[in-house]
């Protein structure tokens, strides 16, 4: 490790390395149920750092695993056999700014909102904003294909992503992509890179597409005591032709959370509905009155709209709160993202979710769903005792149970958090003819696996998610 030290020293200065135990403990975390410490910890603050740390890394075979904001959910940016942490949060710069070209050139450390901010008065923005929009990093969004409540209507990070600067594991700089909002030239390898999750190499530039800012937003909420009224409702809404901004679902159980945490007072339903519109204003209002009598024909127990933006983020605020809330609901429970972001065909969502509650009910869990309806994107939280070893069991047998469902629906394991770490046990179950060659590109770019390893299945299949807890366990 001191060699290792001094060479880095030499290429980011001895205030951008560091091995501080207490440093090292920060970076074990991120925001999965596991923990793994680097070595040390590097700060590139240029892009020339980059490729010099990388081709040392390489040559000595040291594991290098980029880090953003830390906030994935399944162990993605901890470093599961230790090496080099790259934090990428000093290249936090906005490198061009082409409005009238639809794009802008950002280092790959800028958080989310900062970017939305500096793009706001020439009236654009990126929409495909996560949850954790005022920290995460546009590097960790591209890298985890990452999007959010916005995606039914303008797409996932991959579809703004027109070019990337990449450092290859052998410390070569590739660019990739251009600089044009369409391109027909050759294999798209910048999007090869979008959901790559540090495997392949560091982003260390981006070329994003941009998008006009609406001018008019509404936002309703419609509450039913019936979920498959609630989903009936979904249902009728798309097939009616309609394309909200934002279209989404919160059980009881989330309900119930956000109510306790937030002394909110929203109906204790079984199926909340959230629409937005967004655009010119009469088209909006028009969509609104139209969505009104499709969510009427359910008999919901509550139907209100508003443009007023204090008021909608009254009607927002309950859905937002519900990752944050969901470990206050039952004392010594905690929420875990085990199965929180699995995808299915968008019809198929009150089928999965009524699966899921059998499968709470059978495993003797609490699990509250919610998420993005309108895409078929379903967030299960699975909430128990995280010190007892049987409800590791439990909740284990829930998740393979609940992966098996979605891909039966003609699902995918993730919309948009990724696999890292978590969800590499299931990743052949999707993935039954594509795994292999992934594993070939895995290898014919990274020979000696140094990007970071152990994640998506690519090096090593896990048994279980049951490993490398940051709960101590009782035997
Ligand atoms: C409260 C909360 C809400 C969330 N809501 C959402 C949501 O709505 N939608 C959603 O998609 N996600 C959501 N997430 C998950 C997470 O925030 C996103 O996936 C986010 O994009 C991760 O960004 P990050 O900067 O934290 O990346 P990190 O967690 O640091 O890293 C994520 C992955 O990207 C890789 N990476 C990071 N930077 C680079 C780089 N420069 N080059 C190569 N690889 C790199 C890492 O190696 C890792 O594999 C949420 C998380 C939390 C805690």
């Amino acid at each position: 490790m001191e060699g290792c030290k001094s060479a880095l020293f030499g290429i980011v200065g001895r205030e951008n390395v560091t091995t501080d135990k207490a440093e090292l403990f920060c970076y074990s975390f991120d925001a999965s149920i596991h923990s793994s410490a680097p070595d040390v910890v590097v700060r590139p603050g240029s892009a020339e750092e980059v490729p010099r740390i990388v081709r040392y890394a390489n040559k000595k075979k040291i594991p290098v695993v980029p880090r953003g904001a830390g906030t994935a959910l399944c162990g993605h940016s901890l470093p599961w056999n230790g090496g080099i942490t790259l934090d990428m949060t000093r290249m936090s710069h906005i490198v061009e700014t082409h409005v009238e070209d639809l794009y802008v050139v950002v280092g790959p450390g800028i958080v989310y909102s900062t970017l939305n901010a500096a793009l706001k008065p020439f009236g654009f923005f990126f929409p495909p904003e996560p949850g954790s929009a005022d920290v995460c990093t546009i590097g960790g969004m591209v890298a985890v294909n990452a999007s959010g409540t916005k995606a039914i209507k303008y797409g996932a990070t991959r579809d703004y992503v027109l070019g990337l600067e990449v450092v290859l594991p052998n410390g070569r700089i590739v660019q990739t992509g251009s600089r044009t909002i369409k391109n027909s030239s050759g294999y798209q390898l910048h999007r090869l890179f979008v959901g790559s999750e540090g495997t392949l190499g560091v982003i260390t530039e981006i070329k994003l597409k941009v998008a006009p800012l609406p001018s008019y937003v509404s936002t309703a909420l419609a509450a039913y005591e019936d979920l498959e009224a609630a989903g009936r409702t979904i249902s009728n809404l798309i097939k009616g032709r309609m394309l909200p901004a934002a279209l989404e679902i919160m059980d009881k159980t989330c309900i119930q959370a956000v109510n306790k945490s937030m002394r909110l007072d929203l109906p204790e339903v079984n199926g909340l509905v959230i629409i937005e519109f967004d655009g010119h204003r009469d088209t909006v209002k028009d969509d609104m009155r139209r969505a009104e009598e499709i969510c009427r024909k359910e008999n919901p127990t509550l139907f209100t709209s508003s443009d007023d933006p204090v008021e909608r983020e009254r009607l927002w605020a309950g859905r937002k709160a519900v990752l944050p809330s969901m470990s206050r609901l039952k004392g010594g429970q905690v929420s875990t993202s085990l199965a929180d972001d699995m995808i299915v065909p968008i019809s198929k969502i009150p089928q999965l979710i009524h699966f899921i509650s059998r499968v709470a009910r059978k495993q003797r869990l609490v699990i509250g769903t919610y998420g993005h309806c309108g895409d078929g994107n379903l967030h299960a939280k699975v909430l128990f005792n995280v010190r007892k070893r049987d409800a590791w069991k439990r909740a284990w047998k829930a998740c393979q149970d609940i992966y098996k469902a979605c891909i039966g629906l003609g699902g995918s394991l993730s919309g948009e958090h990724g696999i890292g770490f978590t969800r590499a046990p299931f990743m052949g179950m999707e993935h039954k003819t594509e795994l292999d060659l992934m594993r070939v590109i895995k290898r014919a770019i990274d020979p000696n696996n140094i990007m970071n390893p152990g994640k998506l299945s690519l090096d090593f299949t896990p048994k279980t998610f049951v490993t490398r807890l940051r709960y101590p366990v009782e035997s």
